[in-house]
């Protein structure tokens, strides 16, 4: 019988998701979507973690101090590997690790923010300041979309790309939850293409002294 694979409902996509695949992979090769500072903060701008204003001061501050703009950039990028390894542990074992549930925690914890009254210097007046660093807690807020992943019991749902030059991340939608590539016109028609090519082999290549020839896995 043909199965026809289930149209991907319309949903808007995870923060964690779209973090994650940031680092894309074409055929096995790390593609970089955030290759420097700028980039990064004008995707944090995009996705709302950071308004204009911010992403505008904190690109002044950070040209003038270049390695801290590096600290910066490699605070984020702990959190996509994090992503990324957490994700292949999740798929293999069904749970992260305890060392990745602490980093993941670690995180969290210092995205911690809180307000605070303050009287204007001719006391006046007071307003309200958010008080903590602003780019922890855009890397807190993307950890915490994938912490409620968690917490909503759906990490059975979380999918690496079984196409393994791709190892996109998301997260089954699909009402019988079996979907394994992460679309299926391009990583799942590669895959139907390969099995085809190595069914083909395998008939074009007798089997030698009676051992059968060796199917490709896709
Ligand atoms: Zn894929």
């Amino acid at each position: 019988m043909k199965q026809v694979a289930p149209k991907e409902p319309e949903q808007a996509e995870e923060l964690f998701v779209t973090f994650a695949n940031t680092l894309s992979y074409s055929r096995g090769r790390p593609v970089e979507g955030l290759p420097d500072i700028d980039a990064l903060l004008s995707w944090l701008r995009e996705q709302g973690l950071i308004s204009d204003r911010a992403r505008a001061s904190e690109a002044g501050r950070l040209h003038r101090d270049v390695p801290e703009a590096e600290r910066r950039m490699e605070r984020f990028q702990m959190l996509r590997t994090l992503l990324h390894e957490t994700a292949e542990e999740m798929t293999s074992t069904g749970q992260p690790s305890a060392e990745q549930l602490r980093a993941l925690n670690h995180i969290l914890r210092h995205g911690l923010h809180y307000h605070q009254l303050r009287h204007d210097p001719d006391a006046t007046r007071y307003t309200l300041a958010q008080v903590g660093d602003r780019l922890d807690q855009a890397r807190a807020t993307i950890a915490s979309s994938f912490a409620q992943l968690l917490a909503d019991d759906a990490s059975d749902r979380l999918r690496v790309c079984a196409n393994e030059g791709c190892r996109w991340i998301f997260v089954d939608h699909s009402p019988t939850g079996r979907r394994r590539w992460c679309d299926m016109r391009t990583c799942g028609n590669q895959a139907k293409v390969a099995r085809h090519r190595a069914r083909a082999k395998a008939r074009a290549m007798p089997p030698v002294h009676g051992v059968p020839p060796v199917q490709a896995s896709v």
